[in-house]
């Protein structure tokens, strides 16, 4: 059988995925079965913050492998308890990390953490959690309703938990408070809606009046965390301090980890939370590696000129094809261009491909990029000439 047969037959057919086997990868740039080399602009949607085959991270793991893979939470594990410190000192922020295995796990702990609160803190009891239109916060049961978007929530799946309102847009989460709303969670860049930022000094009023009035905020750094829009968090970037912060996907480098950060340390106790693999010390180690090498970038300033340069050439691709696109949207290296319409997305991503560049949908018409924050510039250099090359067959 062909590896495409293979996974016709064997595999659920979850996804619309091509075929093209990718073997080894080096930097920003992946290599296929047979021979091909690819330009990563997508780092496997935002994972590989610190590219392929990075020498700190694989030396880390390599090294950890032979020691120990996993033991049980019932025991302390040294690189679990320096992640957390790492975590919170890198962000600056006062509070105390539980580990889970993805984003949509580390949303259900933040969301336990919250419903919690709101049952233990008031007379009556809180449990609403409100969120926005075209957010995105996972794939479980309870994650996929929390999620702004009624194409997730099909009645296949119903019935879903309770609770979960969603407002289009900041300004409607003032109105949509009551006495029951426990939470308000939200993305700053929102990332699969479309890469679309917030304004910072809306965020900020927002974050003012939930204080206010003791309504917990809920900042979902799955895509945006881990120096991904140019700071440990986006929240060091709009300059909050949410009462729960999720992470994931950039931490491990490629590792599964999530995380849940809070300031509320007390509102968990022992038996309320809990899970296998969560903050083992492959995954953990491995973040530690990640933070390494991406802390180190940010303080030299590397990390800056690089979002910056990559800014530059999107921005250029943005002026020079007014035919495909109408803005270039996001922050950092969470970016987009937004094409005129979903065909235009489509074939601007098909056509990518086949120039052996990586790029990846997001929302209805966005082409999006989240390259390796270790991309060089001529990396850079190279994936938008393929862009241009791919993009004048249009
Ligand atoms: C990807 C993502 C998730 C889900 O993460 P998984 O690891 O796939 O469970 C949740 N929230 C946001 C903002 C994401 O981008």
């Amino acid at each position: 059988m062909t590896l495409e047969e293979l996974d016709k037959k064997y595999g659920l057919q979850t996804y619309n995925r091509n075929y093209i086997n990718f073997v080894r990868g080096e930097g920003s740039t992946l290599f296929a079965e047979n021979g091909d080399n690819y330009i990563d602009f997508a780092s496997g949607i935002a994972v590989n913050s610190v590219g392929h085959n990075n020498p700190t991270l694989v030396k880390a793991i390599q090294e950890q492998v032979a020691k120990i893979i996993h033991i049980s939470n019932l025991q302390v594990i040294e690189p679990q308890a320096k992640l957390a410190e790492q975590i919170a000192t890198l962000a600056n922020y006062d509070g105390a990390i539980f580990f889970a295995n993805s984003g949509a796990e580390a949303n259900e702990g933040a969301i336990k953490i919250a419903r919690k609160y709101g049952e233990t803190r008031f007379e009556k009891k809180r449990y609403k959690v409100i969120t926005l239109a075209h957010s995105f916060h996972g794939r479980t049961i309870t994650t996929v309703k929390a999620t702004g978007q009624d194409s997730f929530h099909t009645p296949n799946f119903s019935p879903y938990p309770a609770g979960f309102s969603y407002v289009d847009g900041l300004e409607s989460v003032y109105d949509n408070i009551d006495d029951e709303t426990v939470a308000v969670m939200i993305e700053l860049v929102q990332g699969e809606g479309g890469v679309q930022p917030f304004d910072k000094s809306e965020i900020q009023k927002l974050a003012n009046f939930l204080k206010e009035q003791d309504v917990l905020l809920i900042v979902d750094e799955v895509q945006t965390g881990i120096y991904r829009t140019g700071k440990m968090l986006a929240s060091n970037m709009y300059e909050i301090s949410p009462d729960i912060i999720t992470m994931a996907k950039g931490l491990g480098g490629g590792v599964p980890i999530g995380a849940v950060m809070t300031k509320h340390r007390d509102v968990l106790v022992a038996g309320d939370h809990g899970s296998t693999f969560g903050g083992n010390y492959l995954s953990t180690r491995a973040g530690l590696a990640v933070l390494e090498v991406l802390s180190g970038l940010y303080e030299s300033g590397k990390l800056t000129e690089t979002l910056a340069y990559f800014t530059v050439r999107l921005k250029e691709m943005a002026t020079k094809y007014p035919n495909l696109f109408t803005q270039e949207v996001g922050l950092g290296a969470m970016r987009g261009l937004r094409a005129k319409d979903n065909e235009t997305m489509k074939s601007v991503i098909s056509k990518s491909m086949e120039h052996r560049l990586v790029i990846l949908p997001a929302g209805k018409n966005t082409v999006r990029f989240l390259p390796a924050l270790t991309i060089t510039n001529s990396e850079i250099d190279e994936g938008f000439r393929r862009f241009e090359e791919a993009i004048s067959s249009i």
